[in-house]
């Protein structure tokens, strides 16, 4: 049997990069999904490429939003029948030295990684603490163990998202509820591809494997924390870095 027969899995920022690739290593294994997205076109031709109705939906939601994450998620029950996976990848960079920075800079990451992945987690734990049954992964950043230069607002709320992903499997645990966070390195997406060369250089140099790592090779952690493979696991937080700043 597939990892994923018919599990229903929502899924943030799915419309592109490392969102949409683990979408497509959840379908791959029998999940059916939603992708939420704020570019509703690209998550349209996003679900389309992925499959017919039956399988891939999208739906337009921007995480900030409280009341859009609910109707994303209990869109998802309606049209699917349940919600067992939500991954929390939204995302966006504002970087910036501190004395650059601005405040609407701070807050609009703030707001999208930590705020989102919040709502996110509460209202899927509303409906899958009803189920007895379900998983969490939030999608946090290496830079949120280390921080890093020019990230003090994406530092601060990726850190953030590892302190939410344990309280919150501690608050869930025994309602059958898991929830885990992912910490990618260097992964090619518009993201990083928006890089100055240099900095991309340096980066990968920092890389004991000596390359940037595929959105499919997060996609894949994600996978197995969705799964029944990581049935015993909670609150942790798994590393994919190719061992940079191990
Ligand atoms: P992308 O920019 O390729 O994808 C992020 C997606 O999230 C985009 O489709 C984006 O839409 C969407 N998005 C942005 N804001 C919102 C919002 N408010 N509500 C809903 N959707 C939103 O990034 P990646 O695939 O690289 O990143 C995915 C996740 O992985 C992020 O959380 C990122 O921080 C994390 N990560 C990435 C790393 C990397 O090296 N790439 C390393 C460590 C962590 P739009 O394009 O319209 O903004």
């Amino acid at each position: 049997m597939a990892l994923l027969e018919r599990k229903v899995a929502v899924i943030t920022g799915g419309a592109r990069g490392i969102g949409l690739a683990i979408a497509e290593a959840f379908v791959a294994e029998g999940a059916r999904v939603v992708l939420g997205d704020v570019d509703e076109d690209r998550a349209e031709s996003a679900a389309k490429q992925l499959g017919d109705p039956s399988v891939a939906l999208a739906t337009r939601c921007d995480v900030t939003e409280s009341a859009e994450v609910q109707a994303l998620l209990r869109g998802a029950v309606d049209a699917f029948g349940s919600l067992d996976i939500l991954v929390n990848n939204a995302g966006i960079t504002r970087d910036a030295t501190m004395r650059t920075m601005t405040e609407e800079q701070f807050d609009q990451v703030i707001g999208v990684h930590l705020k989102g992945c919040w709502h996110g987690t509460r209202h899927a734990a509303a409906i899958m603490r009803e189920q007895r049954a379900g998983s969490i992964v939030n999608i946090s950043s290496l830079s949120g163990k280390v921080g890093m230069v020019g990230q003090t607002n994406y530092s601060a709320a990726k850190a953030g998202i590892v302190g939410l992903t344990k309280a919150a499997a501690k608050e869930l645990a025994h309602h059958g509820v898991r929830v885990n966070a992912i910490q990618p390195g260097l992964i090619r997406s518009a993201m990083t591809e928006a890089l100055p060369e240099r900095i991309w250089d340096e980066k990968v140099a920092q890389v004991p494997m000596r390359r940037v790592g595929e959105p499919r090779e997060v996609a894949s952690v994600a996978l197995f924390y969705a799964s029944a493979m990581s049935s015993y696991m909670t609150g942790t937080v798994a590393e994919v870095t190719g061992g940079r700043f191990m």
